[in-house]
């Protein structure tokens, strides 16, 4: 591997294109990811609510009310900050976190 020279590293904390965020994946280095068990999710979207990286999908129903609807895996990156606080159905979370897979 031939390492750069510093005049052709990207320069640090400079925002070269506005609103490029979309496209840095963050979840690239994750090392634990949260799996969704849908048949223990009460759909009160806490995990939405709390996820710093708003990689918690959700969508509408026919009567209008929103609901969980999966994981965005592109930015999350594996805080498990939305495992921690998904309270789950009689004590059995619906967000679990397990070892990343790479
Ligand atoms: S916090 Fe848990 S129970 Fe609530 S919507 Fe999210 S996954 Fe479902
Ligand atoms: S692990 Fe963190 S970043 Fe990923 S979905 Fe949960 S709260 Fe969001």
């Amino acid at each position: 591997m031939t390492l750069k020279k510093a005049h052709e590293l990207a320069p640090g904390g400079i925002i070269t294109e506005p609103g490029n965020s979309q496209e840095f994946k963050t979840g690239d280095w994750r090392e634990q990811r949260p799996v969704w068990n849908k048949d223990n999710c009460i759909h009160c979207l806490f995990c939405w609510i709390y996820c710093p990286d708003s990689s918690i999908r959700i969508v509408q129903d026919e009567s209008g009310k929103w609901r969980m609807d999966g994981i965005q895996y592109d930015h999350c990156k594996g805080c498990g900050i939305c495992a921690f606080h998904c309270p789950g159905k009689k004590g059995n979370k619906a967000l679990v976190m397990e070892r990343e897979e790479k």
